[in-house]
């Protein structure tokens, strides 16, 4: 189970690890906590779909709904809404506040009731989803970490959230890490050796001023043959995703010679798993699971 914020984040985050799990015969469920009501037409060359319009907070939802539509069927997953309203990024100096009745402002109990039903109805072994930053502040990635842990912690336990199916243990609980500084600068400096333009130049300069610190990418999973599938299915995201944009202005076969995989941190587990030297990685999100359960 994959919980996103937004319909387009499961596309730019883990897509292609989705892909390649849905391939080898893994139940894959998508869940999308907002409708992406809030988002901006954020591709130049974007036409509204005909019947559809992008100005009222329904027209914006529809078009999206249609959008994460095609990019489920490009990775191969199923994808469900929690049916929240996406917060916004607020912005301005100070920051306005957030708009009544969305995501983020929903307490937590209320909020994860939804996931923890989804947890017990479709009883994942492993759910991925963000770090308590959100991965980037927005308010609703942040909320959806929230709710992710909410939900792997409390499913399990009969006394919480009545109500809302029996109870289930999901395994393991994974943050998506996929824009790590390794893999940036990794990136950026095999571009400027090809002597093409990187796209993260002013990425690598701002984050080493800020100097924020890295979280801990404990797995890597090879990819790098379901790039196809996560391409599509950000090019689903027609509002979204500028096709001449910075997510496609990687060369696909530098990327695969450079960084092959999705970048993951384990932060829980209930199940025993092999050590890992240094330098070593984890390769598979279901490491430890498979010989705990019957497949
Ligand atoms: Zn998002």
């Amino acid at each position: 189970m994959a919980v996103h914020a937004h319909p387009d984040d499961e596309s730019s985050k883990g897509a292609a690890t989705t892909a390649r799990y849905a391939a080898e015969g893994v139940e894959v469920l998508v869940v999308t906590c907002t409708g992406g009501e809030r988002g901006d037409i954020l591709n130049p060359s974007f036409e509204v779909p005909e019947g559809h319009e992008f100005e009222s907070t329904e027209g914006r939802r529809a078009v999206r709904r249609l959008e994460m539509a095609g990019a489920a069927e490009a990775m191969g997953v199923r994808q469900q809404w929690l049916g929240f309203v996406d917060s916004g990024l607020p912005e301005g100096d100070p920051l306005p506040p957030l708009p009544e009745g969305c995501f983020a402002l929903v307490p937590l109990e209320e909020a994860a009731a939804p996931l923890v039903q989804a947890v017990r109805e479709f009883r994942p072994h492993v759910i991925t989803t963000y770090d308590p930053s959100g991965g980037y502040p927005h308010p609703d990635h942040i909320k959806c970490h929230e709710v992710s842990f909410e939900a792997f912690h409390a499913a399990g336990d009969p006394e919480r959230y009545p109500g809302t199916g029996e109870p289930w243990e999901p395994l393991k609980l994974y943050y998506n890490h996929g824009f790590s500084m390794k893999r940036i600068r990794a990136v950026h400096e095999a571009m400027e050796g090809a002597g093409l333009e990187s796209p993260f130049g002013d990425w690598v300069e701002s984050r080493d001023a800020r100097e924020i610190p890295e979280r801990q990418v404990t797995t890597l999973v090879p990819v790098a043959d379901f790039f196809p599938q996560r391409d599509a299915a950000l090019t689903a995201h027609a509002s979204q995703i500028d096709p001449k944009g910075f997510f496609f202005a990687v060369p696909r076969d530098l990327e695969v010679d450079v960084w092959p995989w999705d970048e993951y941190e384990l932060a829980e587990s209930r199940v025993p798993l092999p050590e890992h030297a240094d330098g070593e990685y984890e390769q598979d999100l279901f490491e430890g699971v498979r010989s705990e359960v019957p497949a």
